[in-house]
C-alpha cells in the first residue's frame, strides 16, 4: 500500500521530505477506512474497491496536508509554507485563517531609515513572511541584516537560495543577486537588470505575486525615480493589497509618489502607520477579487523569453546591452523590455538614457580637446619650418574647436541628469 501511496505522490510531485510524512497519514488513514469499511464482495471487487479508496484517501489526504502546512504548528516553531507552485508541485488551498502573510517591501534612496524604521514597529510574533529589496550597489556590500537585526524584532538574514519561506523571519536581497519568492521556497537570481537594478523591487513583488496572490502585501518606501511602481501594480492585479509611504513622510518622495499616481494604493501611510497595517492585514484573510493576469498575457512573460517579445517594437535600444527595446503597457505604466530581459520603466529608462547623453557629450568634449591640441601641435610646427600660412590655418581651427569645447562645457556643466540625483542620495546603497 505505501509503494502505490508513493507512486501516486509522485505523480502529484510532491517533494520527497513532504512524501514520507503523507505516506504515513495516508497508511494510518487507509487502516482506518479498513477497520470501519463494510463487508465487500469478491476478492476481484475487493482489489478494486481497495485500490479506489486508497486513491481517494491519498487524495483527501494530500488536500488536507496543505492545510496542515499553512496552520501554525507551535508558537515556537516557525510556519513553514507549501511547496505548491514548484513545477510539478502540489497545488494547496489556504485555509481560510491564512492572512496577508507575504510581505515585499522595496526602497532605494533613503531606504536604510525607512526599513529600520518599518521592521522596529512589527511585533516579533508577526505572522508573515518579510522580504526586503533594497536598491544597493552590485559591487558593494550590504550590512542591511545587521542594521535591523539591531531592531530586536524579527530574525534578519540574506537569503539564501532554496530556503523554506517561514513566517516571522525578514528575507534581504543581498547585493547583485534578484531576490524571488516561490510558493514555499526562496529563491536567488543573477538574471538580467531591471530598471539597471540587481537585486531589484520590481523583480521581487512580480515572483511574490505570482506565487502567493491575494495573500501578498507590497510595500513601497522612499526612493527616487518609479521604482516598485510595476511590481505593486502586479500585486494589485492578483488581488494582493498595496501600501506606499506617504510621500510627505519619506526621505525620497518620488518612488511612493509615483506608486500612488500609477497604482492607486489601497494604503498611503507614513512610516510610524506601516508597521500596525502589516500587523492588522497578516490577520486579515485576502477577500479582494484575484485579477490573475492570463499566462499568455504579454504582459506576464518572463524575462529573457525569446520572440515573441511582448509588446511593439519601441525603436529605443537597451542602454544596458545595446539591444532592441520592445514596449508594452501594464495598467497606467509603460514598460520597455529588451530580448535579454532587461527591462525599464519610463523614468529609469529616461535616467539611463540621460546617462548616455551625459557619457556622449563628454566623449565629444575629449575629441574636441583633442583637435585642439592636435592644430595646435601643428600649428607650432609649421610656424618652426617658417611656414607662417600653414600655422595660420592650424590656428584658426584650434581656435574653432576651443570655441565649440567652451560651448560645450558649458552645456554639461548645466546639465544634470536624474541619475546625478539618484546617484548622490542612496544612503550608502546608491544606484549601480
Ligand atoms: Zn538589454
Amino acid at each position: 500500500m505505501r509503494a502505490r501511496v508513493r507512486d501516486w505522490l509522485n505523480q502529484l510531485g510532491v517533494a520527497r521530505a513532504d512524501a514520507e510524512d503523507l505516506v504515513l497519514a495516508c497508511s494510518e488513514a487507509c487502516a482506518n477506512s479498513v477497520e470501519h469499511a463494510p463487508a465487500l464482495p469478491g476478492p476481484n471487487a475487493l482489489v478494486v474497491r481497495g485500490t479506489l479508496l486508497v486513491d481517494s484517501i491519498v487524495k483527501l489526504t494530500v488536500r488536507d496536508y496543505g492545510r496542515w502546512h499553512f496552520a501554525p504548528r507551535t508558537p515556537e516553531e516557525p510556519q513553514r509554507y507549501d511547496a505548491g507552485d514548484e513545477p510539478g508541485g502540489l497545488k494547496t488551498q489556504p485555509a481560510s485563517h491564512s492572512g496577508h502573510d507575504i510581505v515585499v517591501i522595496g526602497a532605494s534612496a533613503g531606504g536604510v531609515g525607512a526599513i529600520a524604521g518599518l521592521v522596529r514597529s512589527l511585533p516579533a510574533d508577526l505572522p508573515a513572511a518579510v522580504f526586503v529589496v533594497l536598491h544597493v550597489m552590485s559591487t558593494g556590500t550590504s550590512v542591511l541584516p545587521e542594521i535591523l537585526l539591531r531592531e530586536r524584532t524579527l530574525p534578519a538574514a540574506h537569503a539564501v537560495d532554496g530556503e523554506h519561506v517561514e513566517q516571522g523571519r525578514i528575507y534581504v536581497a543581498p547585493p547583485d543577486l534578484h531576490l524571488l519568492v516561490e510558493r514555499g521556497r526562496v529563491r536567488l537570481s543573477r538574471d538580467a537588470k531591471e530598471n539597471g537594478h540587481r537585486p531589484a523591487i520590481d523583480t521581487l513583488f512580480r515572483s511574490a505575486a505570482r506565487a502567493y496572490e491575494s495573500r501578498v502585501v507590497g510595500v513601497v518606501l522612499s526612493g527616487v525615480l518609479d521604482d516598485g511602481s510595476a511590481g505593486l501594480l502586479r500585486v494589485n492585479l492578483h488581488g494582493g493589497a498595496t501600501i506606499a509611504q506617504d510621500p510627505e513622510d519619506a526621505l525620497y518622495a518620488a518612488m511612493s509618489q509615483n506608486a500612488i499616481d500609477h497604482v492607486q494604493p489601497d494604503l498611503d501611510l507614513p512610516l510610524a502607520d506601516i508597521g500596525p497595517a502589516l500587523v492588522e492585514l497578516a490577520g486579515r484573510p485576502p477577500s479582494r477579487e484575484i485579477l490573475t493576469i492570463a499566462p499568455n498575457d504579454p504582459v506576464a512573460g518572463d524575462p529573457g523569453s525569446l520572440d515573441p517579445q511582448p509588446g511593439k517594437p519601441s525603436g529605443f535600444t537597451c542602454p544596458d546591452c545595446g539591444g532592441a527595446l520592445w514596449e508594452s503597457e501594464e495598467g497606467e505604466i509603460l514598460r520597455f523590455r529588451c530580448r535579454v530581459g532587461h527591462q525599464f520603466s519610463t523614468e529609469s529608462l529616461f535616467a539611463e538614457q540621460a546617462e548616455g547623453v551625459d557619457a556622449a557629450l563628454w566623449g565629444g568634449l575629449r575629441a574636441l580637446e583633442e583637435r585642439v591640441a592636435l592644430n595646435r601641435r601643428l600649428e607650432e610646427r609649421m610656424r618652426s619650418r617658417g611656414q607662417a600660412r600653414n600655422a595660420e590655418r592650424f590656428e584658426r581651427r584650434a581656435q574653432e574647436s576651443e570655441r565649440n569645447a567652451a560651448l560645450l562645457r558649458d552645456l554639461l556643466h548645466d546639465l544634470q541628469s536624474p541619475r546625478d540625483v539618484a546617484d548622490d542620495v542612496d544612503a550608502g546603497a546608491g544606484r549601480r
